[in-house]
């Protein structure tokens, strides 16, 4: 068993994928060839965006994103601990700072009540009223944007974010880099705030064979200005360079690539769709049921209400870090692989200790990290499987 099969997804499209790549072998555009803006033009599209601009990764999308802001230090951007480094790796690259914010225990999103809190707190700068990072004096430090993470597939709380940063004058950039494919009531992910970053790494729900990404905005000028940032910050031409930037394009093999996956994306979203409810109704049905006294031996993905993940995990809570310890056990003892995200928030990562923060700052996270797992998830995840691990953990 696969934790993500991509040789089922491969063997459908085999044909195309061997066509496209053959193509770009026979027009020779390497880099920025026709598949570049096919694939851009698809996607925007299915996001409902106006401009999409593909990228080498998600990690770049993150990062033309806060650039083309002119992110710099003396900047202070929120976002959540509990997420991949690269989301609060971005902002630390361009001398920023960034500012946690605690979860929602359902979602695992950042929790907009505590955001407008941490604002509050660094407004005035005021750590009483929530932790704060450490401030290297003399620099004033200016609230400048939220970047909101749709963890496991699930869009963040948008519609409380959005008016928390309008209230403020903050931007907001979409780490979408697990929810290409999501809808929030009849918005797709990548759509929400002023910028949507996604990654095609193999493992998200729409991945490539090697790194890319992409960013999205209804924005002409912050359209214009990433695109720009992508080639080296080029303006007219070439040759012709009219801000600093990054070599941040994405192959046209990879883009010849995508093109051959994305017809079948919208039936795989689907397939997921299936898939997690699977594992949804066995689990709710094999369990042991909850007594008051205890947390339930397993939590299920809460799924609030007109949305659709892109399930890019499945994750549990188990019982506790025990409980946890031994589920992964029995999984391993009985080949099926398992995966904890995150293990450590990042505020405890020794990458961000100069931010000063401390054990306890952010508890939601940290009690997340330390009992949370995830099962195989793809949408080629068979019933016949799918009980077998459901029946393991029954027994856990
Ligand atoms: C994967 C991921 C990224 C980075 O994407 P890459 O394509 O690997 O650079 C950023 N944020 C989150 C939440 C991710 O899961």
């Amino acid at each position: 068993m696969d934790f993500i099969d991509l040789k089922t997804q491969q063997s459908r499209i085999q044909e195309a994928l061997n066509s496209n790549i053959q193509k770009v072998l026979n027009h020779g555009g390497y880099i920025m060839g026709p598949e570049i803006k096919q694939l851009e033009t698809k996607l925007a599209a299915y996001t409902g965006t106006k401009h999409a601009i593909s990228c080498a990764s998600g990690t770049d999308a993150l990062l033309m994103a806060l650039m083309a802001y002119g992110v710099k230090p003396g900047d202070a951007i929120f976002t959540t601990p509990f997420t991949f480094i690269a989301t609060a790796e971005v902002i630390s690259l361009l001398g920023a700072m960034p500012v946690f914010v605690d979860i929602d225990p359902k979602t695992y999103n950042i929790d907009p009540a505590k955001l407008a809190l941490a604002i509050k707190a660094l407004k005035s700068n005021d750590p009483s009223i929530y932790p704060l990072p450490i401030t290297p004096n003399p620099l004033p430090i200016t609230p400048r944007g939220v970047i909101p993470v749709d963890l496991f597939g699930l869009t963040a709380d948008y519609d409380a974010i959005e008016s928390i940063a309008k209230e403020h004058g903050l931007f907001v950039i979409e780490d979408a880099a697990q929810s290409f494919g999501a809808k929030y009531k009849d918005r797709m992910a990548c759509s929400f705030g002023n910028i949507g970053c996604t990654s095609f790494f193999p493992a998200k729900p729409l991945g490539c064979y090697g790194d890319g990404g992409m960013c999205f905005t209804n924005d002409d000028h912050l359209a214009e200005i990433m695109a720009s940032i992508r080639v080296h910050g080029k303006g007219g031409h070439k040759y012709d360079n009219v801000r600093i930037g990054i070599n941040g394009r994405l192959d046209t093999l990879q883009a010849a690539i995508l093109l051959a996956k994305f017809e079948i994306f919208p039936e795989e979203v689907e397939l997921r769709q299936t898939v997690a409810q699977r594992y949804t109704d066995l689990l709710t049905n094999n369990l042991s049921p909850i007594t008051s006294d205890q947390r339930p031996a397993l939590i299920t993905p809460y799924l609030p209400r007109g949305a659709r993940s892109a399930w890019a995990q499945y994750s549990l809570l188990a019982r506790d870090e025990d409980h946890r310890t031994a589920i992964l056990k029995k999984l391993q003892d009985n080949k099926i692989p398992s995966a904890i995200y995150y293990p450590k928030p990042l505020h405890m990562q020794d990458a961000f200790a100069d931010l000063g923060y401390k054990k306890g700052d952010f508890p939601v996270s940290e009690d997340s990290a330390s009992h949370i797992f995830s099962l195989p998830m793809h949408p080629y995840l068979t019933t016949q499987d799918q009980e077998k691990i459901v029946e393991i953990l029954a027994r856990s």
